[in-house]
């Protein structure tokens, strides 16, 4: 009620409006319309803190981008047509190159931001999404990886260790693809497999310097809430908190949300909201409170749009208290999986083996049952 509001720094310009599909598509200018909707309606737009969405440079992008790809696809993006930067499913159109270079440039000055204390928490409310564009090719709706580019932009400013956690229903290929075999960033990713791109299998850990680096937990089709905190509160924040970064990233996707036809998953508002919860009091506890939230996929105008107030309300109000608490157990494939990645990973992380993972947040005590632990 009177407890403080933490300012969110923002990044959102009419030009990702301007990022237009030739035929019907999923990913539409109307998602991140109905989003600044709601949160006009919602009252949380007036609070934000606005960054402008200034164009990445062509060194920004050559971090995480091949050269090669970075100056074909600004050079074929820059004839402003409309066409396809893959097999069908990455359009572009003549807004398209304004757009691109404004998510990443937005994304790495929002991430900055908060690396360096000026603001508390961001949010970058961005089209095209990044995930799925890997070192050197355009796929699954994104042309560059806001995400990636966003990360080594921390690192070339001094941050020695930055995590991304991904929680769209999608496994982000691209940004793992770029971290593969970096020991400075910690990717990881929750998704439903099988679905879009088929990576993400708990055996993807990375590799060479980067071994253990990479953590993905897949989850069946038809998961719910209880499944998607379960991975988290788990598997992801407590590497997160092994892991000890500066700051964390998220590649925020709402397409797990039941109403997404994209995925058969099951989220609900109060998951999205648990999430949001469980994501921002970790970050609080590891890492001074510093979460940047990138917008990823998420095509349930209304469940996208609530997803992303829930996250803002949270980087507002940081509570501690636990929304949604699960009573009943996760679903046995879920733990399955959970463990299947633990088995892989847990060498590699000392620190997450010394604690039972259930306390690593300090949230709740251990219950009985709590048995998946190794
Ligand atoms: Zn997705």
């Amino acid at each position: 009620m009177n407890a403080p509001r933490h300012a969110i720094a923002t990044v959102f310009d009419p030009v990702f409006l301007q990022h237009v599909a030739p035929i019907s598509h999923p990913e539409r200018p109307d998602r991140l319309a109905a989003v600044v909707q709601h949160l006009q309606e919602t009252g949380l737009w007036e609070r934000l803190k606005f960054l402008p969405a200034r164009p990445a440079t062509f060194e920004e992008l050559r971090a995480a981008h091949d050269p090669l790809y970075v100056e074909r696809t600004v050079d074929r993006l820059s004839l402003r047509r409309t066409g396809y930067l893959d097999m069908g499913d990455t359009f572009f159109s003549p807004g398209t190159k304004d757009a691109a270079l404004a998510a990443a440039g937005g994304s790495v000055d929002v991430s900055l931001a908060v690396w360096r204390g000026e603001v508390p928490s961001g949010v970058a409310l961005v089209r095209p999404p990044g995930h799925h564009a890997d070192r050197d090719t355009a796929m699954g709706f994104c042309v560059f990886n806001n995400a990636a580019i966003a990360a080594h932009a921390l690192l070339a400013a001094g941050a020695r260790k930055v995590a991304i956690l991904d929680f769209d229903v999608h496994h982000g290929n691209g940004t793992q693809d770029i971290f593969y075999g970096d020991p400075r960033v910690l990717y990881l990713s929750m998704h439903q497999s099988p679905l879009y791109p088929g990576t993400g299998a708990s055996e993807e850990i990375g590799d060479g310097d980067g071994l253990g680096c990479t953590a993905n937990l897949p989850l069946a089709p038809y998961c719910d809430d209880v499944d998607w905190l379960a991975g988290l509160e788990r598997l992801l924040l407590p590497l997160v908190r092994a892991f000890s970064p500066e700051i964390l990233l998220v590649s925020g996707g709402f397409d797990a949300h039941h109403l997404d036809t994209i995925s058969t998953q099951q989220v609900t508002d109060a998951g999205y909201a648990a999430i949001a919860q469980r994501i921002v009091a970790s970050a609080d506890a590891v890492c001074a409170g510093k979460v940047v939230m990138l917008l990823e996929g998420g095509y349930h105008l209304e469940g996208l749009a609530a997803g992303v107030a829930s996250f803002l309300r949270q980087l507002e109000s940081r509570s501690d208290d636990p929304v949604l608490k699960p009573s009943v157990e996760a679903r046995h494939t879920t733990l399955a999986s959970i463990n299947a990645a633990l088995t892989r990973l847990l060498s590699f992380w000392p620190d997450f083996a010394n604690r039972g993972p259930a306390d690593q947040l300090g949230r709740h005590e251990p219950r009985p049952g709590d048995d998946y632990f190794l």
